[in-house]
């Protein structure tokens, strides 16, 4: 296992300061080593939606231009790409393109991706996921670079490294993945397995600016101020855990990752280059996590049963609707894998027992009108 992780300095998105920041962070894990003249390599980047830069949903221009360049210096042809929410095709791409700064990528040197097929994966050694449709961009290239963002995450704690590889799914068939693994233990190991299958050769964090509160996508952008990286994204996501104030057992992808043994399960067993002390907010505002609640074990008794169903509604975070932002375009309705919305009265209505806490409602809605709720007893105790 590798566990070296690599962190600079970068207080902005300044084309020297980032270049430069890129090169001292790589440097001591020996990061673009790998690459050949004549390589295809693919940057897997985190665009999940059309969302301009400085929102921070999105990797940012700056790191995605000077990693073209570190990569071009070295004779390699880049192919970047994402399968975010929804078609997974030209029209929508060009666009996620155009609004995300990726343009500025392209004139840089690299091709932005134009290939929308699909495979159909066999991954024998996953522990969830082992057959999948698979976007097939990323399988043509001789090498996959992870490039995520730093951003908390509704349903996942946070997003980074690991998280990043659901866009290796195309974007209409992730609410189905959501229907069929409803228990985050599940989905957390499909995101682990999709990791594995791809196995970047490298890991990349944007995390000058990220993302707090309301994540991935109606979250506050929040200067943390640096990059990372590391050959194993199990353990650049264990770091950037522990900058933003969570620990392994709120972030269920390390959960998995760890019951795994693709990762120690503390940061005091990685080997860091740089200090993450100098990076950590300490008031970072993340969302509650629901990592502990499929793994309570209150009895099997019909006692114990009516015990665990109250827990799990006490502490399991919910969708919970912001009606002073909501503006009635029925999107939520729309990407609700479970059908647990209806809107009435140009409002969204969740049947609570329908609900399977994936957040694709509150991830997708434009207006940053869902929110991620706690029950009254959580707030009051302050989980
Ligand atoms: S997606 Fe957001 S704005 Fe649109 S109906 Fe749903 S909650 Fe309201
Ligand atoms: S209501 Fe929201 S959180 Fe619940 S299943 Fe539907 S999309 Fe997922």
């Amino acid at each position: 296992m590798d566990n070296r992780v690599s962190l600079a300095a970068c207080g902005s998105y300044e084309e020297a300061e980032v270049e430069a920041a890129l090169r001292s962070v790589l440097d001591p894990i020996g990061g673009l080593d790998f690459v050949k003249p004549g390589m295809r390599v693919a940057v897997k980047l985190n665009l999940v939606s059309a969302m301009k830069p400085e929102t921070a949903a999105t990797v940012h221009p700056a790191v995605v231009c000077a990693l073209t360049k570190l990569l071009r210096e070295r004779g390699a042809e880049v192919v970047l790409g994402d399968s975010p929410g929804g078609l997974f095709n030209a029209a929508h791409l060009n666009r996620v393109y155009e609004v995300c700064g990726m343009r500025a990528a392209e004139a840089a040197g690299a091709e932005l991706n134009a290939d929308y097929s699909q495979i159909e994966a066999e991954f024998p050694e996953g522990a969830v996921a082992r057959q999948f449709s698979y976007t097939a961009w990323l399988s043509k290239a001789d090498a996959v670079i992870d490039l995520c963002k730093l951003k908390t995450h509704g349903m996942m704690g946070l997003t980074c490294a690991v998280k990043n590889f659901f866009g290796s799914i195309p974007g209409t068939q992730k609410p189905e993945y959501h229907y069929r693994y409803p228990k985050t233990a599940d989905f957390s190991n499909v995101l682990v397995d999709l990791y594995e299958y791809t196995k970047p050769v490298l890991c990349l964090c944007d995390a000058v600016i990220g993302m707090e509160g309301n994540g991935p996508t109606q979250g506050s952008p929040r200067p943390i101020g640096c990059l990372l990286a590391s050959k194993n994204g199990h353990a650049l996501d264990l770091t950037a855990a522990g900058l933003i104030g969570l620990s392994p057992d709120e972030v269920p992808t390390l959960q998995a990752a760890i019951r795994r043994g693709l990762v120690p399960d503390s940061e005091a067993g990685l080997r860091f280059f740089g200090d993450p002390g100098a990076f950590r907010v300490p008031d970072f505002r993340t969302v509650p996590s629901q990592a502990s609640v499929f793994f309570l074990a209150l009895g099997d008794g019909p006692l114990g049963k009516a015990a665990d169903r109250i827990g799990k509604r006490i502490l399991t975070p919910f969708p919970k609707l912001d009606p002073a932002s909501c503006v009635g375009c029925g999107k939520c309705a729309q990407i609700c894998p479970a059908k647990a919305i209806t809107m009435k009265d140009k409002h969204p209505h969740i049947a609570r027992n329908r609900c399977i806490h994936c957040f694709c409602c509150q991830e997708f809605c434009p207006k940053g009108a869902m929110r991620v709720g706690r029950h009254l007893l959580m707030r009051v105790l302050g989980k």
